[in-house]
């Protein structure tokens, strides 16, 4: 029986001590909790537990140009923050606003039921009055928008809109471990789209808030608090546009109302450094623009068409490095007589030289050259001058399939495609590439439109330039540089003539299938080390001397002499 008893009196002592160690134990964990670490667990309650307001359109990374400057993410206007759970006289918030704002009582009013932000954009002035008058539930503060009140090249940066169907909300999660949900504003075009899940973000970075009680009651006496919050694993897209260069091809557009597109490229690295394509759209005011017919959302500058008397510069370049015509070499040309194919001039430009030919841009001593040369060979010339590569590195875009050059070994296609009709397509991109070949000696380089992705100011990624490629002999090529310098000097292209620069290039002229005029003109500057290539495309023009070359010129001007 006494063994018994201690038996128990040690199961009793054991347990005792259990209970002691636990409770010890939880003390320790409650003290950790409620003393040590209580800041930290207070401000978690605290931001699961308030009223948020972001002060962020969109939360996304930015698009930027070669210098940083943000084309898409960063512009900012002051707006009136609202809380109205915090308000005591909502007549009387309604009233003081209205007197700052300059709007009337009534008109504030119809925005005190939500927490959010007001619908007008205001001064910095009226911001700072507002934070100074201190009203409870009411402050002022920068809001960050997603595009500016003057955009800039539109159609690469492409808009946003919201996720509209399951389809696509399933396609948005399964491509990135990124939060989706419907309803959400995602890219829909231009690079918003194509580098969708790079730039998305998780969460606003900036919001206004005011915290609650854990039944969701506002905490009383409080004001408006504005909090950051760190968004990691959202990336900024850096393009190798310049804006200032970008604003100057599309201020001169919009100038002379030009529908059309122009493409400047960086000689040496082949890098895009505007694309501008009119008309153009408002990402702002999309409803605006989507039943609009006049193709406002096309970019013109990545779009095929007949590229005209440009395409001399292709047949020019195959007969000389081919060796089967000699610059002073004559030929004959009888104008509207001719049997292969009429002259832009009635008359005809009777007996002329090779080299004037391609200034004058003779239609049929292009046709015999043409011939000469024979489809294939010409074909082989097309494809190496990138006349069939619409690939622009960081421009993930699938190719338009009606640009073939096979097709010009077609029976009766040949004469056509000498002179840059049916059945050769080319994009402005393309044929700003063409005359960058040219002057860089004969050098082929994609283009290139991406040049990293940058996170917290750090390059993440690069996209590295595609390797250039030796497609004309240095002799070929100066030679060409030599026609095309003609053609700005003598011959139809006179009007992109830069003083004191000195321009080389091509005039064209073309017509779509509807009838409408394609007046064309690509060239590069300065003669000596040139650094820009440029090609104008004006829809709707007389003609690419009188309608592309001056656009040409006033731009080069713009661009050469702001160096
Ligand atoms: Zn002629």
């Amino acid at each position: 029986m006494v063994g018994l008893a201690h038996l128990r009196q040690v199961r009793l002592l054991v347990l005792g001590l259990g209970f002691f160690a636990a409770f010890v134990a939880i003390t320790a964990r409650l003290w950790t909790i409620q003393v040590d670490q209580h800041a930290r667990y207070l401000s978690c309650a605290r931001q699961q537990d308030a009223i948020t307001v972001p002060l962020e359109e969109v939360p996304r990374g930015l698009i930027l140009d070669r210098h940083f400057t943000p084309l898409a993410g960063n512009f900012t206007e002051y707006r009136v923050v609202v809380i109205p759970g915090l308000l005591q006289d909502r007549y009387a918030a309604a009233r003081n606003i209205g007197r700052i704002l300059r709007v009337p009582a009534s008109d504030v009013t119809r925005y005190l039921d939500t927490p959010g932000l007001l619908p007008f954009p205001i001064t910095k002035k009226q911001a700072s009055e507002i934070i100074r008058a201190s009203w409870a539930g009411i402050t002022a503060a920068p809001v960050a928008l997603r595009y500016d009140n003057r955009p800039l090249a539109v159609h690469v940066v492409g808009h946003l809109g919201r996720i509209d169907s399951s389809a696509e909300l399933a396609r948005l999660r399964a491509s990135t471990d990124k939060p989706y949900h419907a309803g959400d504003l995602v890219g829909k075009a231009g690079i918003e789209k194509y580098y969708e899940a790079r730039l998305k973000g998780s969460a606003p970075r900036r919001m206004a808030l005011a915290y609650t009680d854990a039944t969701g009651k506002l905490l009383a006496g409080q004001k408006v608090t504005l909090a950051k919050t760190p968004d990691k694993n959202r990336q900024n897209v850096v393009l190798t546009l310049d804006a200032g260069i970008q604003r100057a091809a599309e201020e001169i557009m919009d100038r002379h109302k030009i529908k059309g597109a122009i493409v400047v490229q960086e000689v040496n690295s082949g890098d895009i450094l505007a694309m501008a394509s009119r008309p153009a759209y408002h990402p702002r005011q999309m409803e605006e623009y989507l039943e609009a017919s006049d193709g406002a959302f096309t970019n013109r500058a990545i779009t095929l068409y007949f590229p005209g008397s440009l395409f001399k510069i292709v047949v020019a370049a195959a007969a000389l490095e081919e060796g089967i015509v000699a610059e002073n070499e004559l030929f004959f040309c009888s104008g509207h007589q001719d049997r292969l194919v009429h002259c832009w001039l009635p008359e005809g430009h009777g007996v002329i030289t090779f080299a004037r030919a391609f200034a004058e841009s003779c239609n049929p001593v292009f046709a015999r050259i043409a011939i000469r040369l024979g489809a294939d060979c010409l074909v082989t010339y097309a494809r190496r001058l990138g006349l069939e590569n619409q690939a622009v590195t960081g421009l993930p875009r699938p190719p338009d399939p009606r640009q073939s050059l096979d097709a010009i070994k077609e029976p009766y296609n040949l004469v056509n495609a000498a002179i840059g009709h049916w059945p050769v397509f080319s994009t402005p991109v393309q044929l700003c590439s063409l005359v960058a070949t040219v002057a860089r000696g004969g050098i082929y380089r994609q283009p290139r439109l991406v040049k990293c992705f940058t996170e917290e100011g750090t390059i993440v990624e690069e996209v590295p330039p595609a390797p250039p490629r030796r497609v004309l002999s240095p002799r070929t090529a100066r030679k060409l540089q030599h026609l095309m310098a003609l053609v700005t000097a003598k011959g139809q292209g006179r009007e992109a003539q830069v003083p004191g620069w000195g321009t080389a290039g091509k005039t064209g002229t073309a017509e779509t299938a509807q009838g409408e005029r394609l007046a064309w003109f690509a060239g590069y500057a300065p003669t000596e080390h040139p650094r820009l290539a440029i090609s104008v495309l004006v829809e709707g023009g007389a003609s690419g001397s009188r309608s592309a070359a001056p656009v040409f010129r006033e731009l080069t001007e713009r661009i050469l002499g702001s160096q």
